[in-house]
């Protein structure tokens, strides 16, 4: 069997989107499964909005996300130059010879005139193709027009009554019929190539045995088959992987919320989260299990799994598996990873002031209550905000009997206790003032951290230390006497 080579064939045009992370995840899923290679190459032919900026962090958000390629623009390779705009020479080369073999020709109609010939085929319902006006000009006409310094395109002429087959992985045979294809520009003017030409002979001087890519390309294969033909190269396998929806199963969009990796990334998902989330997204491994390291995903991969209806990004989904994989994180590992929120925040100047452990203290307290890392900065509020009152903390702190209560709570407490003490020492005040464990713990984790739910009390307790309790008690027995 042919060694299998993919790629992942960005453009550099904007950040990298969910949809392009899921089809450059597949690609690498793929080639993983089956011990082959992928390549990365920068497809930056549209010279107008592609960015060297936008090349780097795809880049950076496809090596964030744990995907690694053997060859491409960052790893040289023996298929290079790996970014399009260099391979312009190369290009030319198959362009002549279309050229001479007469599949292709010089078209010389101005955006202006395509323009009318769009509006007319469009206001009479025809299919919109191209009129073929260019096709047959003479010697003499095409000498003409080059002489008057017009600039031509060049054209891929289509050969009548071809029927294009897209064996296609995932969706099976899908045809296309040359008449409904229109003969379409390869080179423009400015000597560029286009899209379906440049991809067509990188994928084949690039060694790609399977191109994976996303379903919005399924209809180009036909060109894209059509040139195959015309220079005679072998086809790759083709495997179009369905469009990802938003909740409204409306096609994913900014008004769905963050769309590109860096923003996610921003918000502290983790990357090994979003690594089996994408990988979920329009696949599934046999079993019920969810929660996959990438080896497992990797050992489980093949197309035959992948869905041919479209994918629905779930955020519920991610953040469930972002909680799972923030949980599994070692307290002083999640401490460095969420430090920089912190620092970013309202709490920074407090912040400087904190010794590790009760820092530390903070993130355990915490951790389970995350969702991505940047919700620290709500959390650590309530450790190092000053001390306010939620509405049902306040009611409860004025029902009757709770004045006792944190009365007697703070006349027991002794400087020197410990986590395991304070609970002790709370459990033990219940059965001293025969109370029901809840009508204790509530007054007292209310007037603390004015707030009737949060983190584990002891946790709490141990990190504000004696004095710091004592200064919340004090002032929560304060606000309840003046509100009698
Ligand atoms: N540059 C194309 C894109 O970003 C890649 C298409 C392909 O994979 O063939 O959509």
């Amino acid at each position: 069997m042919n060694k299998i080579v993919v790629r992942f064939a960005p453009s550099p045009t904007g950040p990298l989107h969910i949809g392009g992370a899921r089809s450059a995840l597949f690609n690498y899923l793929f080639a993983a499964h089956q011990g082959g290679k992928m390549v990365l190459r920068i497809e930056d032919t549209d010279l107008e909005r592609s960015r060297r900026e936008y090349e780097d962090e795809i880049i950076e958000s496809l090596h964030w996300l744990g995907l690694e390629w053997e060859e491409g623009i960052d790893i040289p390779g023996e298929n290079g130059p790996y970014r399009q705009t260099e391979r312009l020479e190369i290009y030319q080369k198959y362009t002549r010879q279309l050229l001479e073999s007469g599949q292709a020709y010089y078209c010389f109609c101005t955006e202006e005139e395509l323009e009318e010939e769009r509006k007319n085929l469009l206001a009479s319902g025809e299919m919109q193709k191209y009129s073929g006006k260019c096709r047959d000009l003479s010697a003499a006409e095409k000498k003409a027009k080059l002489a008057q310094g017009i600039k031509p395109a060049v054209r891929f002429r289509i050969p009548p009554c071809e029927e294009y087959i897209v064996d296609d992985l995932v969706r099976g045979k899908v045809s296309f019929a040359s008449e409904d294809i229109g003969d379409f520009i390869i080179v423009k003017s400015d000597g560029i190539p286009t899209y379906n030409f440049a991809v067509v002979i990188d994928d084949v001087l690039m060694g790609i045995s399977h191109v994976i890519r996303a379903e919005e390309h399924l209809s180009n294969t036909p060109r894209q088959l059509a040139l195959y033909d015309a220079l005679k190269l072998n086809r790759p396998q083709f495997a179009h992987i369905s469009l990802i929806l938003g909740s409204d199963r409306q096609k994913m969009s900014k008004r769905h919320g963050a769309t590109s990796l860096i923003q996610y990334r921003r918000m502290g998902y983790l990357p090994e989260a979003l690594f089996n989330f994408l990988s979920l997204m329009g696949w599934s491994p046999e079993g019920e299990e969810e929660i996959l390291l990438p080896a497992e995903i990797i050992a489980a991969f093949t197309l035959d799994r992948v869905a041919k209806n479209p994918a629905v990004f779930d955020l519920d989904k991610l953040n469930w598996l972002n909680q799972q994989y923030i949980k599994k994180l070692g307290i002083q590992e999640l401490a460095v990873m969420v430090k920089p929120y912190l620092e970013d925040s309202n709490w920074k100047e407090q912040l400087k002031e904190l010794e590790d452990y009760r820092y530390e203290l903070m993130v355990l307290a915490v951790r389970d209550h995350l969702v991505a890392l940047s919700d620290i900065r709500q959390e650590a509020e309530v450790f190092l905000g000053e001390l306010t009152y939620e509405n049902e903390a306040k009611q409860l702190l004025n029902e009757e009997g709770v004045l006792a209560v944190l009365e007697a709570f703070r006349d027991g407490l002794r400087e020197s206790m410990q986590a395991d003490e304070v609970k002790a020492y709370l459990k033990g005040l219940t059965k001293e003032l025969k109370l029901k464990p809840k009508n204790v713990f509530m007054p007292v984790r209310c007037a603390l951290s004015g707030r009737s739910h949060g983190p584990d009390l002891p946790l709490m307790v141990t990190f504000w230390g004696y004095k710091e309790l004592l200064r919340r008690l004090e002032q929560s027995i304060n606000m309840i006497k003046q509100s009698h």
